[in-house]
């Protein structure tokens, strides 16, 4: 029999309290990394409530898109507990005591002094054709199903139950089926231009590779102040699928520069603090509005204290004025958010700190301050240095107080990086 290699996934995870307001599914993301790293490609995941014809039903229907599915929770011995009894009905079997597993979930009890309860022993019905998968953990086995070609993997609710169950259990099983399979994804990072900015200008590049031999899947994901493109290419030969999804890559960095920081995974803050760190440079930064987050997100990055010397937090006027001697008449003519206050602020910190770039934050995060002129949002950001080099820059940033001050962080950072690589910063 020749049997085609499993190319696609779903995970359901059930139980009911995953739809409630207080618990989220974390397990799927877990077991989606590492059913990516087999090659499959997760097409699709869903949360479950604890039914056992609605998780009949879910199964049967991921079924006839997916070659293995995976469940996670409901394996426990109560009786709101019916992952079990789901996969019986979708197969069509009817279960068996294993008297191994009985056996092993009775010296569970025993090493810690209890008399296993009566309802555990449900624990070791398996469905007839199913294999229990050990679990070290916890009393909840796990069980292996072919169907077919289809695989039916069900696995316990809790994190520490589930994971030594895949990669001890699962993992190897799923990896001989899955021998040939490669699934290879690419992330690209870019700041400064909108969601919509972004896709005007990679939409008709990507499209093309949805014709293209492999095809190349290109999905768009915004957060404030970042838009990326994630890449991914399934196929049988891995050097096949690198060589087009870095030619897809540098396409697409070719079309979007300079927005794009970021073709390896790194963030915005790591990517500046390389930069940093090359030059041979520190900086230090002035935040009023950012009240310290600018330096909170390069101090994130591991050996950080090699690029960043420190700050001073400067929200009052007073601060501005007495510890990074801006001008009080700058303050009173121009007023606190503004391009001067900005750079003076910059080059303040700079030279206070005796640093190579000195960083100044100023603006109305909101909602309240705003004014005609200078709306919430309005930030001004000045990067004084390396040399006699000095930009500042005025930006209207949208949402509310949390989003405004994160993105000012962000087009902080932006400009940092655009100082040290000479790029456009307009
Ligand atoms: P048990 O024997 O512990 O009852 P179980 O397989 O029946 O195992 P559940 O009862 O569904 O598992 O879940 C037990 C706990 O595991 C939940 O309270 C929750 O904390 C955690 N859990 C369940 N599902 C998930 C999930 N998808 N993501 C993260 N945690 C989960
Ligand atoms: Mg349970």
């Amino acid at each position: 029999m020749v049997t085609r290699p499993l190319r696609f996934a779903e995970i359901l995870a059930v139980g009911s309290e995953l739809l409630t307001p207080f618990r989220s599914d974390t397990n799927s993301l877990y077991l989606t990394a590492r059913l990516n790293e087999l090659g499959l490609d997760v097409r699709g995941k869903s949360v479950v409530l604890d039914d056992r014809a609605t998780l009949a039903a879910a199964l049967r229907a991921a079924l006839t898109r997916a070659d293995v599915v995976v469940t996670t929770g409901g394996l426990g011995p109560t009786d709101d507990d019916v992952t079990r009894e789901a996969v019986a009905d979708v197969a069509g079997v009817t279960f068996e005591e294993d008297p191994a597993l009985l056996a092993a979930i009775e010296a569970r009890f025993a090493r810690r002094g209890i008399r296993m309860p009566s309802i555990n022993a449900r624990q070791a019905q398996v469905p007839k054709g199913a294999a229990a998968l050990e679990n070290p953990n916890g009393t909840a086995p796990g069980l292996w199903f072919k169907i077919g070609e289809q695989v039916l993997v069900a696995l316990p609710g809790p994190p520490r139950e589930l994971k030594p169950m895949f990669e001890v259990s699962v993992l190897p099983r799923l990896r001989d089926l899955c021998a040939s399979a490669v699934l290879r994804r690419r992330t690209l990072k870019t700041t400064g231009r909108s969601e919509s900015h972004v896709e005007e200008i990679a939409q008709p590049i990507y499209t093309t590779w949805l014709q293209s031999d492999p095809v190349i899947s290109t999905t768009i994901l915004a957060a404030p102040g970042q838009v990326e493109l994630h890449l991914a290419a399934q196929g049988e030969d891995a050097s096949v699928l690198d060589r087009a999804l870095d030619d897809a890559v540098h396409k697409l960095e070719a079309a979007l520069a300079p927005a794009v920081f970021s073709i390896d995974g790194r963030t915005l803050e790591e990517v500046v603090g390389a930069l940093l760190l090359e030059r041979g440079f520190k900086l230090s930064a002035a935040e009023s509005c950012t009240a310290g987050l600018l330096l909170g997100a390069l101090t994130d990055v591991s050996g950080s204290s090699a690029w960043i010397e420190g700050g001073v937090v400067a929200y009052a006027n007073e601060v501005k004025v007495q510890a990074l001697d801006v001008p009080a008449a700058l303050i009173d003519t121009h007023g606190a958010v503004s391009e001067p206050v900005a750079q003076a602020m910059a080059d303040g910190v700079r030279r206070r700190l005796k640093t190579d770039l000195g960083v100044g934050i100023t603006g109305i995060a909101g909602p309240t301050g705003g004014t005609e002129a200078k709306p919430v949002g309005t930030v001004a950001l000045a990067v004084s240095g390396p040399g006699d080099r000095s930009v500042v820059r005025m930006v209207r940033l949208p949402g509310d107080r949390t989003t405004v001050r994160r993105m000012a962080v962000q087009a902080a950072l932006d400009l940092i990086r655009r100082v040290l690589t000479d790029a456009d910063y307009n």
